[in-house]
């Protein structure tokens, strides 16, 4: 087995806190001797197209069920990433493939599995839980992905700066100040806060009152 990643998405088109679930799925297989492709990341709609069009109007097996223009790939919203076993033997080894889902499914990672799908079981596809397990929630909410893609950074608006939080409770300190007017990239926001995603891949805490 080759005992290394390889990633071959572009991370910073995936939603904030998916990106940083991934480092932990990815942290967490490395423990256990586990080592993953990721195959694919966020998708354009031309690309879904293309990919729709395999195995009905271009030659291959069918891949998707989602069209392009209809934004219910996962994928399209950037919530979803795919994986394949780094190792020619297991590439798509079901047994494997299961293993690292009890992992991404744990309470500290939280991903949500396509193999637990009833209709339709897709065992490398692995999305964030929050709007359900199909794009439904996020269609009606947002329209279409660009309008959710602005939701996931936001700009200090405090003059004097703000504040990245080492934890919820601000015990145990910070780990920086972030200038007015930058902006950061956000998970999601709770209670008093914003949880933020720092551009080493650690996460942080920052007063959301003064995120816009
Ligand atoms: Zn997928």
């Amino acid at each position: 087995m080759t005992k290394k990643h390889d990633i071959r998405i572009d991370r910073t088109l995936l939603h904030p806190w998916l990106d940083y679930k991934l480092t932990k799925l990815l942290t967490a297989c490395e423990k256990k001797g586990i080592y993953l492709i990721i195959t694919e990341g966020f998708r354009t709609k031309k690309y879904q197209n293309k990919l729709y069009a395999k195995g009905r109007t271009e030659p291959g097996n069918i891949v998707t069920n989602a069209k392009g223009s209809t934004y219910s790939s996962q994928h399209m919203w950037g919530i979803a990433f795919d994986i394949a076993i780094n190792d020619n033997k297991l590439l798509y080894d079901t047994a494997t493939l299961k293993k690292v889902a009890t992992i991404a499914k744990s309470s500290s990672i939280g991903l949500g599995w396509g193999g637990d799908w009833k209709s339709f079981q897709d065992t490398p596809h692995f999305y964030l839980k929050k709007w359900g397990s199909t794009t439904k929630a996020l269609k009606k909410q947002y329209g279409k992905p660009n309008n959710f893609k602005k939701t996931w950074k936001k700009t200090v608006n405090i003059k004097k700066g703000l504040v990245v939080w080492k934890h919820k409770t601000k015990l145990g300190g910070n780990y920086k100040r972030v200038a007015y007017g930058k902006k950061v990239k956000v998970m999601y926001t709770k209670d008093w806060y914003a949880k933020v995603l720092l551009s080493d891949g650690r996460a942080g805490y920052m007063n959301k009152k003064y995120l816009k």
